[in-house]
């Protein structure tokens, strides 16, 4: 491989961009690299999240002892000469900008061997060349990069803790270790394996990232729609997820995130998703080169492409398909579930013909050309013939320009969906108006003697009603109880003198990278809370105790409310988070309306209430209406 000197010319013609913000972009770089020279098992080895080593051992083709120095020059690469192969560009990188970046802000070394002669070794300190030097290696290259940043102390001062920017280096990971299942990978932090895959096939490595039980739970897709290929597995209609971090979608083998397919998906689920869930998939686009744009963003996962509604019709049509198991599902699916995860509707025979993702077929089927008049009116109809799910895909002529930015075309539920994120700030703006309407109805409002009400009934075995001197007090006896167990636990929690329960089995929560950095960040107010949560594992947590007042807390709904605020918790304090969702369970575990109280249940709870009329229940609904003997006698005209 001989490594050539861009032009300033073509240079430009690239995007320039940072090409190493933080350690999960050094990785992102050096495995490229190694996937690039042809490695068939790559190592990758992360010690205090990246700052301190980020090490890649390939066994790919090496770098010649001559090309070593060339290597750490800007704008060098072996992987492109001219402008013209911008456009058929086939390996990951291109812009021989990274090795030279990543050398200017830390101690790196490469150690390189091509077959049929010595290994040689070149370090870079802060961009300063050492000299090239004999020494030991095995065919391959072997980069090393340490103290990250080490003389940009500006740069350092961003990144996060060693825990976050870890977890964004796994989370990427897993991502390589799907995209590349033809690749063994071993990945290890602080000397811990993480995840080692075998370069057997995708279900192998979605097993290894996302756990063996993975793929009773997804259905595979192997598609061919207008020449678009989708292949990969989503998960099924019982399978979601409390976030956004289980969805990768790979186009043309590079891991991207894109609106229209994603918003193709969720919409394709429709129904199927409750509140707040995200869907499970790994999914693969082959797209003609010429409708995809990768050069957008060169450092970010962003992919343009040149007609939106193509792409969001062929994903919609192919999962709503599978999902709703109509006639075209044989089509899509690479293999037919198993019985028992087969929807009511979904046709089980005959078995279609199995597919890996990547095995190439031995006859290519030949892509239907069709022109865009065409393919759109045959996804309309297919997408008209789904129906029923009010999620139908609004399509929007193509942009004349090519340059303009079109955007996914967002259904109502995309929409909706784009509400829900701001669910929590909405949650406690409602929580504070309410604190704010208590406040001022107080002021209005007298407490009175719980001694001096005389019961009089309940009402529709909801309602107690009170007689106290001229007036008549109707309360609500699911918004009291509901107050009284809210006020508790804010009292206790803010006087921390919160009691543990231990639980006879310990709680287990699996999660992946992210989701369990989120969560350690947050071990200590949990702690704080009442609950013994420890790691467990490397990426599941224990919950071993609870706090005593939240013992018939649902955990697995709780932190699915958790994380599913994960993505917009950088706003929101996960304190503020837990007091909403104690405001929750006190719902849950307060008494219902419906269930009858006996009056001397009715009268504990209004003795617990100090006789505070003005009470709202955590929600804000008054928990005591009152009426004055005149209103009532307004009602029956016997006073004007
Ligand atoms: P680019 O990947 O865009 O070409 P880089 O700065 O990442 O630019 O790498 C510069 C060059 O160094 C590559 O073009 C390649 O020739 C060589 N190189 C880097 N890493 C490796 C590796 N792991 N194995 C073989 N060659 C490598
Ligand atoms: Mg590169």
């Amino acid at each position: 491989m001989k490594i050539n000197l861009l032009s300033a010319d073509v240079y430009n013609k690239i995007a320039a961009g940072e090409v190493v913000d933080r350690p999960y972009s050094v990785v992102k770089e050096l495995v490229e690299n190694a996937v690039d020279a042809g490695a068939s098992e790559i190592t990758v080895e992360v010690e205090g999240g990246g700052k301190k080593l980020v090490r890649v051992t390939d066994n790919g083709s090496g770098i010649e002892k001559e090309d070593l120095k060339r290597a750490y020059s800007a704008h060098a690469t072996s992987k492109l000469s001219c402008a013209e192969d911008l456009f058929t560009v086939q390996t990951l990188g291109f812009r021989g900008e990274a090795i030279a970046s990543i050398a200017a802000v830390s101690r790196m070394k490469i150690l390189s061997k091509t077959a049929g002669s010595d290994a040689y070794a070149l370090d870079c300190t802060g961009g300063v060349l050492g000299e090239v030097r004999p020494e030991a290696g095995a065919n391959g290259t072997v980069v090393s990069v340490e103290d990250l940043f080490f003389n940009t102390p500006a740069r350092l001062k961003f990144l996060k803790s060693d825990g976050q920017e870890e977890a964004d280096v796994t989370n990427m990971m897993a991502r390589f270790l799907l995209s590349r299942p033809d690749i063994a990978f071993t990945y290890l932090t602080n000397g811990k394996v993480k995840y080692r895959s075998f370069g057997d096939g995708l279900k192998s490595a979605l097993a290894v990232v996302y756990g063996g039980g993975i793929l009773e739970n997804c259905y595979e897709l192997n598609a061919d729609k207008h020449g678009i290929k989708i292949s990969g597995f989503i998960g099924n209609q019982n399978f979601s997820k409390p976030n956004r971090s289980y969805q990768s979608l790979f186009v043309n083998g590079r891991y991207v995130v894109n609106q229209t397919v994603a918003a193709a998906v969720t919409n394709a689920y429709g129904a199927y998703l409750m509140k707040r869930q995200y869907p499970f998939y790994v999914l693969f686009l082959e797209i003609p080169p010429e409708i995809v744009d990768v050069n957008v963003h060169p450092t970010k996962a962003d992919v343009r492409f040149a007609d939106n509604q193509i792409i969001y019709g062929c994903v919609y049509s192919v999962v709503s398909a599978v999902l709703d198991g109509n006639s075209r599902a044989l089509e899509y699916l690479a293999d037919v579930p198993k019985a028992e995860s087969v929807p009511q509707t979904a046709p089980v025979a005959p078995v279609p013909e199995i597919r890996s993702t990547f095995e190439k077929p031995v006859v290519p089927p030949a892509p239907v050309k069709m022109t865009y008049e065409q393919a759109k009116k045959e996804l309309a109809f297919d997408i008209s013939s789904v129906g029923g799910k009010g999620t139908e895909p609004r399509f929007f002529e193509p942009s004349v320009s090519a340059d303009l930015e079109v955007r996914a075309p967002l259904s109502a539920t995309e929409e909706k969906r784009e509400e829900k994120k701001d669910f929590f700030a909405e949650n406690q703006r409602i929580l504070r108006e309410a604190e704010e309407k208590e406040k001022n109805a107080r002021a209005t409002q007298e407490r009175i003697d719980p001694n001096n009400l005389v019961y009089k009934g309940e009402l529709f075995r909801t309602y107690l009603i009170y007689e106290i001197g001229d007036a008549a007090y109707f309360i609500d006896q699911h918004a009291a109880h509901e107050r009284l167990i809210y006020n508790r636990l804010r009292a206790k929690w803010e006087s921390r003198e919160v009691v543990s329960q231990p639980m006879l089995i310990p709680y287990v929560l699996n999660v992946n990278a992210q989701e369990f950095a989120f969560l350690e960040k947050n071990f200590a107010i949990l702690r704080e809370m009442g609950f013994e949560i420890d790691e467990f594992g490397d990426t599941s947590v224990r919950v071993s105790s609870v706090p005593v007042d939240l013992q018939s807390i649902d955990l697995k709904s709780f932190f699915a409310e958790v994380l599913s605020s994960m993505e917009s918790l950088r706003a929101i304090k996960l304190a503020d988070l837990i007091k909403d969702r104690l405001a929750t369970s006190a719902c849950k575990a307060a008494v219902k309306g419906g269930d009858s109280l006996t009056e001397e249940e009715g009268r504990a709870l209004i003795v617990e209430t100090e006789g505070d009329m003005g009470l709202r229940c955590p929600h804000g609904r008054p928990v005591a209406v009152k009426m004055k003997k005149s209103e009532i006698e307004k009602l029956f005209k016997r006073i004007v």
